[in-house]
């Protein structure tokens, strides 16, 4: 399993490297910016698993961070956790009606931000489990994760592992674009390395395997793919 990506977005480096220290050491990988727009542009381009995001920031604030990205259906279901400080009361109830998964306070002691960050974590695993096993069936084509088998109009589909993944992958999440760097990162494993460039071949394939139901995956210029939406 991949390393799950936590973006730290704190103007205090000493914080911001605390931080880092501590969930490194518990196996996360890191990301740590000092500003809400460098926040939101990698959240943007990378989709970490979690934000740890300080509220008080020089140009948009946590808060205005945490409001853009629950407005953005791409990343409406990242998981936030908000670094406050004492006396900012009224700003972590606005932070949770945001949409915010949990809070800190600081000072705060280290090993009570890692059984935050894992308890948040967990949650959207097991979340993400039951999503795993569940069939999924649309426009004729149906996806037995259990069963690792696809069907398109009652016939069976034989997929590679990694067409598999990347397929369910895009179809958990309808409307959800991920971007070719998510879908390595999901991916990537057994078999063989999977770049950027051969995600694009991956599809490919699998498009052309999937027949009548390859214009379920979309491809989302300059950014990645996605599952089609209901409509
Ligand atoms: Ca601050």
């Amino acid at each position: 399993m991949a390393k799950q990506h936590i973006l730290v977005v704190e103007d205090e480096e000493d914080i911001r490297e605390l931080v880092r220290y501590h969930l490194e050491r518990e196996g996360y990988r890191i990301t740590g910016v000092a500003t809400g727009e460098e926040g939101l542009r990698i959240a943007r381009e990378r989709r970490p698993d979690l934000l740890i995001l300080d509220l008080m920031l020089p140009g948009i604030d946590g808060l205005d961070v945490c409001r853009s990205i629950r407005s953005d259906p791409e990343l409406s279901r990242m998981h936030v956790v908000m670094l406050t400080a004492k006396g900012e009361e009224p700003d972590i109830v606005a932070g949770l009606e945001l949409g915010a998964d949990d809070y800190i306070t600081k000072p705060f002691r280290p090993r009570v931000l890692v059984a935050r960050v894992k308890a948040v974590l967990r949650r959207a695993r097991g979340e993400e489990a039951n999503a795993g096993e569940r069939v999924i069936e649309r426009d004729g084509l149906t996806i037995h994760p259990g069963r690792h088998e696809v069907r398109v109009s009652g016939e069976p589909v034989e997929l590679t592992v990694t067409e598999f993944r990347i397929l369910h992958m895009l179809a958990k999440r309808p409307g959800w674009v991920f971007t070719r760097y998510q879908i390595v990162d999901s991916v990537r494993g057994e078999e063989h390395p999977v770049s950027d460039r051969s995600v694009d071949v991956q599809i490919v394939g699998l498009r052309k395997k999937l027949g009548a139901a390859a214009n379920l995956i979309e491809t989302v210029r300059g950014v990645g793919y996605r599952f089609r939406e209901s409509r």
